[in-house]
């Protein structure tokens, strides 16, 4: 008897060599052959004259063979296939190549369906390779990704076995889910999505299918944050924040006063923090950060700060220790380009616990460093996290308390399925005194003016950025290549001033050199990619001119320009772009009215979809198999509610009828529960 786990070579059809092939596909069982969804379909009914179909689209024509199928060979192992075949407008000449299983079965003075795409001219026009069925064949047909070299007939006749065999099925809603959503149940969703009986029948069929996906990836994610919250060992029983406040050369914001208020109700509730500060550059996160830290050492037990680059790592060090040098608290700094002996004597003390706070990078972790009582984690600008690698963070220690500081605003909707994990806190609200930074959108006929604009900055003794796209010149598009503009205008423009270059290739070490440069004021004015995104504080510098501006993302945009703007001087950002295209425009308006990251986050998203916030995969969430994000968010926030719902109303998941969506989650969040 099969079942949906039964291992796919059992399925009639099959056999050893084809399961490999699927399961190389991730098929490993009938169960997830059924959920292998066809990629498009063909559709047979609406058929159009010849005469009137377009060119270059696929469409589907009636037609009769009016001569014979005549056999071309052309090559070893190649036979073309040709005939001719009209209906009442015109007369299509079609070429069917090694098809001659189906070349065979043509006769000529019989009408069939042909289905392809139209090309020659209107003198003679042809169609390649179409598919095509008897004249009466009806209906919406399934075409999959091909798996091997399974063709999607193949893999469609298998489905069908599948479907066919009587496999029970459970539906993973419940009822009363399905109800409220007005959703069709699995069943005939499964059936319908494979092979519609109609239009309407397929559009239902996927509606169910793009829901149980999200509600499925948002229910899981909603389940791991509540079970995430495991007992810790590192509870803080004195709140000293009051203490750390006195030592602090400013007064914190009233949203920094009330995030650092949420991680420390986290932190003494008995349970493990799991939490997620969001907060736009220039808000204050590292007070945050050192706030924590402050209250943590208070009360017995280390803390590690970790940022994601060396330079970044001395810069908090700096800030912390400048905060709360003379308070008796030990902090401490761990880089890869210490000496090695430097790094011994760390680890030692590390172990010892003669050490309360440890800044360093990411590798932090990773490394043999042993703390004595390690009781929090902070990551900075974390944004580019994935939920599986925030698992094997918190996996060291003994259930510490953990917080991620992210500069990327995400949109709502996204944050829920990124983040919705973790609690998160937003500081939405900045310094004092702080300066808005006057944005201008200009084309390459500025270019000379801006440079003299930058050069009266430079000689009143600031500094400045200028951000190129690429470092390497690509002869289709138009870029400006970092490295090339670096050498003219250092020879040129910028003769007597000395500049800088920074660009991802560079070696960490070189980088770091040269940031170090730009930081110390050796250089005046840096050449850079965008590697200078995240984190930089050199409040000293207070133009940045950004180059084809039309080719970045606008948060992208906006993580650049915080660059700037972040001393007590007016600071300026320039944006060149030649791009004529509306598009272009709107977007750039967007970051020149608006500072605020959230309010650009959520146009970027309403403007260009989220391939900006969940590119490259680093988003660390599960494939999705039919759900598409951007075009499901009505979807996805409807999902989102139930989800919340129905984990207010049974918090285990252990009714009856949340069997099955507790077992999907369990199968879909398998590694993370590993952790
Ligand atoms: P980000 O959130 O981008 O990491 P930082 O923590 O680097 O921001 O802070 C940006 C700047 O603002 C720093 O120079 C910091 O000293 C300053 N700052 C932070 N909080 C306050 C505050 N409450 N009042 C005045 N200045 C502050
Ligand atoms: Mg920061």
């Amino acid at each position: 008897m099969l079942t949906a786990s039964t291992d796919i070579q059992f399925l009639k059809g099959v056999g050893e060599k084809r399961a490999e092939l699927l399961k190389k596909k991730g098929i490993d069982t009938v169960g997830a052959l059924l959920r292998f969804y066809p990629r498009n379909y063909l559709e047979w009914k609406n058929t159009v004259l010849i005469s009137e179909s377009p060119f270059d689209t696929p469409v589907c024509i009636k037609a009769k063979i009016v001569s014979e199928v005549e056999k071309v060979r052309i090559r070893q192992g190649m036979t073309l296939f040709k005939f001719f075949a009209e209906d009442e407008s015109a007369r299509v000449s079609v070429t069917l190549f090694n098809q001659k299983y189906l070349a065979d079965r043509l006769n000529c003075g019989s009408t069939y369906l042909f289905y392809g795409k139209l090309g020659g001219s209107f003198l003679m026009r042809s169609m390649s390779s179409p598919e095509i069925r008897e004249e009466n064949f009806m209906g919406i047909e399934p075409i999959y990704s091909a798996v091997g070299n399974l063709t999607s007939k193949s893999v469609q006749r298998l489905v069908k076995t599948a479907l066919s065999s009587g496999i029970p099925l459970n539906d993973v809603l419940p009822e009363t889910v399905r109800e409220r959503c007005g959703l069709c149940d699995f069943v005939s969703a499964l059936g319908n999505i494979h092979f519609p009986i109609s239009d309407e029948a397929l559009t239902k069929a996927k509606k169910r299918l793009v829901f149980e996906e999200l509600f499925v990836l948002q229910t899981g994610l909603l389940f791991l944050k509540k079970r995430k919250r495991s007992l810790s060992g590192y509870t803080v029983k004195c709140n000293t924040v009051d203490e750390f406040k006195k030592m602090l050369g400013f007064t914190l914001t009233s949203a920094q006063e009330r995030v650092i208020g949420e991680c420390v109700r986290d932190m003494a509730s008995g349970r493990s923090m799991n939490r997620l500060v969001q907060g736009d550059v220039g808000s204050g996160k590292t007070a945050v950060a050192a706030a924590l830290c402050y209250i943590s050492a208070s009360n017995g037990f280390q803390s590690a700060l970790m940022a994601p680059t060396e330079i970044l790592a001395e810069q908090h060090y700096k800030t912390v220790t400048d905060i709360m040098g003379s308070s008796g608290i030990r902090c401490m700094l761990l880089i890869g380009s210490q000496t090695k002996k430097q790094k011994e004597q760390v680890k030692a003390d590390l172990k010892d616990g003669k050490i309360d706070v440890l800044i360093g990078t990411h590798a932090l972790l990773t490394e043999n460093v042993e703390f004595k009582s390690l009781g929090l984690v902070i990551t900075d600008e974390q944004h580019r996290f994935g939920v599986e690698q925030r698992g094997a963070l918190s996996s060291k220690g003994n259930n510490p308390h953990t917080l991620v500081m992210s500069a990327t605003p995400i949109p709502r909707t996204l944050g829920l399925i990124i983040y919705g994990d973790l609690d998160i806190s937003v500081i939405d609200e900045y310094p004092r005194g702080r300066q808005k930074i006057a944005t201008y959108c200009v084309d390459s006929s500025y270019r000379n003016r801006v440079y003299n604009y930058i050069k009266k900055f430079l000689d009143e003794g600031r500094q400045a950025y200028i951000v190129c796209p690429l470092v390497e010149e690509n002869e289709t598009l138009d870029i400006t290549s970092a490295t090339e503009y670096y050498e003219n205008l250092k020879d040129g423009d910028f003769k007597n001033y000395s500049v800088g270059l920074l660009h991802g290739k560079m070696k960490p070490k070189q980088k770091d050199e040269v940031m170090r440069d730009f930081s110390d004021g050796k250089i005046q004015l840096l050449i850079a990619t965008t590697v200078i995104e995240v984190g930089i504080d050199v409040p000293n510098a207070v133009v940045m001119l950004i180059e084809n501006a039309e080719r970045f993302g606008l948060s992208q945009l906006h993580q650049l320009r915080g660059r700037i703007g972040r001393g007590k001087y007016k600071s300026s950002c320039i944006l060149i772009s030649d791009s004529r295209s509306d598009d272009t425009k709107k977007r750039l308006n967007v970051i020149k009215n608006s500072c605020d990251g959230f309010v650009i986050a959520d146009e970027d998203f309403k403007l260009r979809g989220p391939g900006d916030f969940l590119g490259n995969r680093q988003h660390g969430l599960p494939d999705m198999k039919i759900a598409d994000i951007f075009a499901d968010r009505e979807t996805l926030q409807l999902a989102g509610r139930e989800a919340e719902r129905m984990l207010e109303e049974d918090p285990t998941l252990s009714l009856k009828e949340n069997a099955g969506i507790k077992s999907e989650i369990v199968r879909l969040y398998k590694r993370l529960n590993e952790n």
